[in-house]
């Protein structure tokens, strides 16, 4: 650190993203990226011609890309919002709606950008703990005198509220924004995006990363009723107005088109969601209900952390947060059959060690 940085952010404490190791070759289950390639359209729209219109700028309006996702859930481009990734939505939603003199209300266990962001913008979060079970106390979200985010399902913990529940979070705010982080809703969740009509404070948050495989183009999305895109294009076009680059432009549209293959990606991690729970949940462990494409699992017999560490040693890379209550857990992302598989085979192995 230099001796210019800011005091506000000399204080901080920034993000730490899951390890992306560049030497060895892991089987991957960290950072919930999905095992499956993006959609073929999407190999296709990258040609060399596509790579030589780099010499040139992108489309500051985003309009090819707002019109595919616009069409995908029956809205308008006006109601649509382009980031280079959810993060980036999330910072700009921050950066928009809330400041010293306007608090936000976010969970305590959840996606760990959200407290980051408070930091970095200066706001005092009021940060509400999950119940035992990792559960949303919904009340202590409703009435709430400023603007409230969370994820739905969560993450770390992979649980998904009913929408009945988040409309209640909605309604029962209407004079503050609320931010619903969708990043997994693909994988079992319910959306907030059939309530984007009714409700004038409703942001709904996305991302390509998991359920469209493009987590390295770095794409998200907000869709909301035209005001609140206003707003946030306000932000976006007095920080960064080509935030989208061609190629990710290119591959954004054709993996929203792809219905047939997004599906058939989804279909196939949530079985293999099911098969794995399942044969972790006979050698003992601990699971939440997941409506994600990862497990929130406790081995039980051996901490959280010495789990990690072993399937590592072993070549499998889950995610440790080692926080007090979440300690116990490893997060571990759905990859192929294959891959679950060997998880499941070193995870025997681990156990047996663990207890000859
Ligand atoms: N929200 C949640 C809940 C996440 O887990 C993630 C992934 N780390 C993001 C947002 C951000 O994803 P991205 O920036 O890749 O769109």
């Amino acid at each position: 650190m230099s001796q210019f940085l800011r005091p506000a952010l000399s204080a901080l404490d920034p993000y730490v993203p899951g390890e992306q190791p560049q030497d060895k070759s892991y089987i991957k289950l960290n950072t919930n990226e999905n095992p499956y390639p993006p959609a073929p359209g999407v190999l296709d729209a990258i040609t060399r011609e596509a790579v030589s219109q780099l010499k040139l700028y992108s489309d500051p309006t985003i309009a090819p890309l707002k019109a595919a996702i616009a069409q995908q859930y029956g809205l308008q481009p006006e109601n649509v919002f382009v980031t280079n990734g959810s993060d980036e939505t999330l910072g700009f939603s921050f950066l928009a709606y809330a400041d010293a003199e306007h608090p936000v209300t976010i969970p305590d266990i959840s996606y760990g950008f959200y407290k980051v962001f408070a930091q970095l913008f200066q706001v005092a979060p009021t940060v509400i703990p999950l119940r035992e079970d990792f559960s949303l106390p919904v009340e202590k979200f409703c009435g709430v005198d400023s603007m409230v985010v969370f994820a739905n399902p969560n993450a770390p913990t992979a649980i998904a509220l009913p929408l009945s529940e988040v409309e209640k979070i909605v309604a029962s705010n209407p004079d503050h924004v609320v931010l619903v982080d969708e990043a997994y809703v693909d994988f079992g969740g319910e959306s907030a995006v059939s309530l984007i009509d009714r409700y004038p404070n409703l942001l709904v948050v996305r991302t390509f990363s998991k359920s469209r495989s493009l987590a390295g183009a770095r794409i998200g999305y907000a869709m909301a009723q035209p005001a609140l895109i206003d707003d946030l294009e306000r932000v976006r076009n007095s920080f960064h107005p080509y935030n989208i680059n061609r190629l990710s432009m290119l591959a954004g549209v054709e993996a929203m088109k792809d219905t047939a293959y997004f599906e058939d990606c989804c279909q196939k991690i949530i079985k293999t969601r099911r098969h794995t729970a399942e044969a972790l949940k006979d050698m003992g462990f601990t699971l939440t209900e997941s409506a994600t494409n990862f497990l929130f699992a406790a081995p039980n017999v051996i901490s959280g952390k010495e789990y990690y560490e072993k399937l590592k040693d072993r070549g499998v890379l889950v995610r440790y947060f080692g926080t007090q209550r979440l300690s116990p857990y490893v997060r571990i992302t759905i990859g192929t059959e294959e891959e679950m598989a060997v998880l499941l085979e070193k995870t025997r192995e681990i156990l047996k060690e663990a207890n000859p």
